[in-house]
């Protein structure tokens, strides 16, 4: 029995048909030592294309109807890339998320997964025939389709290489694997041969784009070693795995950052009990994630509340924030977009102090102001002005090594 992989290809991979023949004959080589299960994006532009159309109609299609539009892309390359299988003389069957029972939560655009019944991918396997299967997508309770985030294939991928318990999941895409940083940002910056999953769960929740959070996030629940490697060019890529020998950690491991930030104050808020729940409390209930919180020391029973949100949650995150759904008093709402977030991780900052003041003087001396400071075991995060992102990206990569 061959082990079995579980391999991602992206948008860009299967971007035309001599894209996806050059996909084919990559699974036709894997299943020479390995059996693949394949899981795919939509052709690259053509989710975009479906929202442009669905825009055309509508400027707020019903959620329901423009999954079900969505999830059409993934289906043309999963039937593409099958017959193209077939004519290498191999056994693939497409599947769609219903046929294989991908079941989600109901929240269509950003669904969770919730549960995969194997059978159909393990009766495929028992044939001998590569799974070809839909990413991005699965079903509700009432059998609607969902889909799972911009990106979200990753997820399928990795949700799927858990459940089977594959020995790898191989996501392909248009770079070579992870970089210290975004190397169209800093040019020097390096391919990483691994990271560890913890690291990528970080870098991934702060920006980095080359995996989908949510794919981390079961990667690193359920132990999934993954590799990012390119369909393009030959390469080892970059394994991303639990557990990494110590020779090779090096304290910072990556910068990542991102420049999609709103940062809200309430200014002058009552210091009482309750208030950070009392304006919190309504933000999440709406489902918007908060990620850095300040609340400042409290002059005379009154303080700052400052925290960060997506760029795409702004509107509504001020709308709640001015209605009395907040039951907190304060004096003044102070909005600002021109922020951005840069963050260093490395799981080497556990045993290394230094890490942080390292990063405060490499700003200091660039003249960047620091708004707000947060951190973690192995993170930290610093909210700056928009403008000085660039440089604060580059001055703390060489600052570390990297
Ligand atoms: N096709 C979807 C997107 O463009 C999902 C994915 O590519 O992972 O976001
Ligand atoms: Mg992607």
């Amino acid at each position: 029995m061959k082990n079995i992989v579980v391999q991602k290809f992206g948008g860009t991979s299967l971007g035309s048909i001599e894209r996806i023949k050059a996909v084919a004959k990559t699974i036709k080589k894997t299943s020479l030592n390995e059996f693949p299960i394949i899981v795919v994006s939509a052709m690259s532009g053509e989710t975009d294309k479906l929202i442009n159309l669905a825009k055309d109609i509508s400027d707020d299609p019903a959620e329901r109807e423009l999954d079900a539009l969505l999830s059409t892309g993934e289906k043309v390359s999963a039937a593409l890339l099958a017959m193209t299988l077939q004519s290498l003389g191999l056994k693939a069957k497409s599947f769609s998320a219903a046929q294989i029972s991908m079941r989600t939560t109901s929240n269509h655009s950003k669904a969770k997964i919730i549960d995969i019944n194997i059978d159909t991918i393990q009766a495929s396997i028992d044939e001998a025939c590569i799974p070809v299967i839909t990413g991005f997508q699965g079903i509700n309770d009432v059998g609607d389709v969902t889909t799972l985030g911009r990106g979200g294939s990753d997820t399928t991928a990795v949700a799927i290489a858990a459940s089977i318990k594959a020995e790898r999941c191989d996501i392909y895409t248009d770079v070579d694997g992870i970089y210290t940083t975004d190397p169209n940002l800093v040019p020097e910056a390096k391919k990483l041969r691994s990271i560890t999953t913890e690291e990528m769960l970080e870098l991934s929740g702060q920006g980095a784009k080359v995996m989908q959070v949510r794919a981390m996030e079961f990667a690193n629940r359920y132990d999934v070693p993954i590799r990012v490697l390119s369909s393009f060019k030959e390469g080892e890529g970059t394994l991303i795995t639990k557990e990494i020998s110590s020779m090779e950690q090096p304290i910072i491991t990556g910068i990542a950052m991102q420049d999609n930030q709103t940062k809200f104050t309430l200014h002058g808020v009552e210091d009482t009990p309750g208030n950070a729940s009392g304006i919190l409390g309504p933000i999440g209930d709406a489902g918007i994630d908060v990620d850095v919180i300040v609340q400042n020391v409290s002059v005379s029973g009154k303080t700052d509340f400052t925290f960060t949100i997506e760029n795409s949650d702004a509107k509504k995150a001020q709308k709640i924030l001015e209605s009395d759904l907040i039951k907190v008093n304060y004096d003044k709402l102070i909005v600002n977009n021109e922020i951005g977030k840069v963050s260093i991780v490395g799981v080497g900052m556990r045993s290394q102090s230094g890490v942080a003041s390292i990063a405060f003087k490499t700003l200091a001396e660039n003249n960047i102001n620091i708004q707000m400071i947060s951190t973690s075991e192995i993170k930290i995060t610093l909210v700056i002005s928009l403008k000085d992102m660039n440089l604060a990206v580059k001055s703390l990569h060489k600052a570390f090594n990297l």
